[in-house]
């Protein structure tokens, strides 16, 4: 799917949903602090159930840039993510979606 470079300004910007970087970084630090199993698959399920609770919050960023800037009305508390990501990494601890 990555289309060659050229000079004008297509796949200069990207959508990303904003809160997708930070919850995987949030959700590695969280983990890595657990006894839970370390895999990618328990990693990325807790991910995607934290996502599923947040709301949509969808911005284009430069290519390349790895954060993205968002007012800090809309965003929540460093406290509000580490207790949304702990209950979804016990949810997955407790119920692993793959095969031991
Ligand atoms: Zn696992």
């Amino acid at each position: 799917m990555d289309s060659k470079e050229t000079s004008d300004q297509k796949g200069k910007y990207l959508l990303r949903n904003y809160w997708e970087s930070l919850i995987m970084e949030k959700t590695k630090g969280i983990v890595s602090k657990t006894d839970m199993c370390q895999c990618e698959k328990c990693f990325l399920d807790i991910c995607a159930l934290a996502l599923n609770k947040l709301p949509p919050h969808y911005v284009t960023t430069d290519r390349g840039s790895l954060m993205v800037k968002v007012p800090t009305a809309n965003a929540k508390t460093e406290l509000e993510l580490t207790i949304l990501i702990s209950r979804c990494a016990k949810l997955v601890s407790e119920k692993p979606i793959h095969d031991v």
